[in-house]
């Protein structure tokens, strides 16, 4: 057992913001041993798009020719209007003097977290990755924390809860969740058909009041890569109707018809549905126990948010444990200031933007809805206008404002 207050950092979940945790920590020479549940990473659909200040991040952390080598770079993005075609187009390269990534990159978050578990593997001997070890029971006193996790106890000076939306170190210390549930599921589905011969961009968001929908291209084992689509089903139909072969065929006809009218079926492969939330923890840490990631924020997926905000967290709260266990700072203090700094960027930034894009793209007044699409119109024509709008929407802004909070 390691000397008195130098117990390593514990993190629980070992999905991206755990390992960027762990690596960030780990390239520090800080010891920290990661808890997963699983028995090997997780492989599901989630995520897949990383903004200029995330790839920044992980850039510093070892990661930007492995990433770039398998992901696809998406300068220009489209907003449309699903009967009326594109209604604007947004062009990062507008930002690349203020970044050295001006796109977005497209990159599924099961091709990260492996890069992130290798690059622990090759250049951070001072972490160990425990999987099998689903964390069940959590204490704290007030020289550090205690954690049951696959029939094992763990002493750890300070606790990374990164175990994802339905937390278990969350629920250990009762912090509340507060927020709301979207009554409609998500549907996610991938076909190979190539979009970007009928004009997409490879990121878009299609307007409709009731056939709404995301289009992003990702990488396959070759080009031209694999375009998901996901859309909101009818919270009345049963999920084995909604995930029925025609009914997939029959929705992407609807959403695409502007692009492609009279098409015949697309090779699908894959769908699934998921639900979506808006939710805020109520406090990003308690005494030595933090939280970061999807186990402190959820939101919905329009305008990518989730994965990058959850990286953000992992990198702020790792430089504040590195500056604790490096040079004694106060715990306290430190860990306030990453709440100070990520919580409220988070309902500012985050929800509020993820929630305004959902209602840009499924609003059902007509009038309300002319008018939004009118302004997001006139903001891409307007340089000012369309400079600030991406330094919103690629989270640059909300990078910035975080660091500015003292
Ligand atoms: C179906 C789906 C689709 C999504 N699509 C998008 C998208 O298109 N765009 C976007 O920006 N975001 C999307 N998201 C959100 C994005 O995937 C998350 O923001 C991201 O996964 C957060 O990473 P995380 O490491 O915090 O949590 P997770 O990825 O959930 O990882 C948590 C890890 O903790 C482990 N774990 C859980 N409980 C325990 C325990 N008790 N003990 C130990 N380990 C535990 C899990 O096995 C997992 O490995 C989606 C989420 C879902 C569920």
């Amino acid at each position: 057992m390691p000397a008195h207050g130098r117990d390593p950092i514990l993190i629980a979940g070992g999905g991206p913001t755990g390992l960027a945790l762990a690596l960030k920590l780990g390239l520090a020479d800080v010891p920290c041993v990661v808890l997963e549940s699983e028995s090997a990473l997780t492989h599901d659909l989630r995520a897949g798009s990383f903004h200029p200040p995330t790839l920044e991040m992980l850039a510093d952390l070892g990661l930007e020719e492995a990433m770039h080598a398998r992901g696809l770079k998406v300068p220009v993005w489209q907003i449309r209007d699903r009967i009326e075609g594109v209604i604007a187009e947004f062009d990062l390269s507008m930002l690349s003097d203020v970044t050295q990534f001006p796109y977005r990159l497209h990159l599924e978050q099961h091709r990260l977290t492996p890069l992130l578990l290798g690059r622990i593997q090759d250049a951070a001997p001072s972490i160990t990755v425990r999987f099998n070890a689903p964390v069940s029971k959590v204490e704290q006193d007030a020289d550090g924390v205690t954690v049951q996790a696959g029939g094992e106890s763990y002493r750890g000076s300070f606790l990374a809860g990164c175990d994802g939306a339905k937390s278990v170190v969350r629920q250990a210390v009762n912090i509340s969740f507060d927020g709301f549930t979207w009554p409609e599921r998500f549907l996610v589905a991938s076909t190979t058909f190539d979009l970007a011969t009928v004009g997409f961009a490879g990121a878009g968001y299609v307007a409709d009041p009731e056939h709404w929908a995301a289009v992003f291209r990702v990488p396959d084992e070759g080009p031209p890569g694999l375009w998901r689509i996901a859309y909101g089903t009818d919270p009345d139909e049963p999920e084995a109707d909604v995930l029925a072969s025609n009914a997939i065929q029959k929705r992407l006809k609807i959403i695409l018809q502007h692009a492609i009218p009279g098409a015949g079926d697309f090779t699908l492969k894959y769908a699934s549905t998921y639900r979506v939330h808006q939710r805020v923890a109520d406090q990003f840490h308690a005494g030595r126990i933090a939280l970061a990631g999807d186990a402190a924020h959820i939101n919905n997926p329009l305008g990518g948010f989730g994965l990058n905000g959850s990286i953000h967290d992992a990198v702020n709260l790792g430089e504040k444990l590195i500056e604790i266990w490096h040079n004694g700072a106060d715990y306290r203090t430190l860990l306030d200031l990453y709440d100070r700094q990520r919580r409220p960027i988070n309902i500012k930034a985050v929800q509020a933007m993820s929630i305004r894009n959902k209602r840009l793209l499924d609003e059902k007044d007509p009038t309300i809805r002319k008018a939004s699409l009118n302004e997001v119109r006139a903001t891409a024509t307007t340089p000012d206008k369309a400079r600030a709008y991406l330094l919103n929407s690629s989270m640059i802004n909300s990078v910035r404002d975080a660091a500015a909070i003292r």
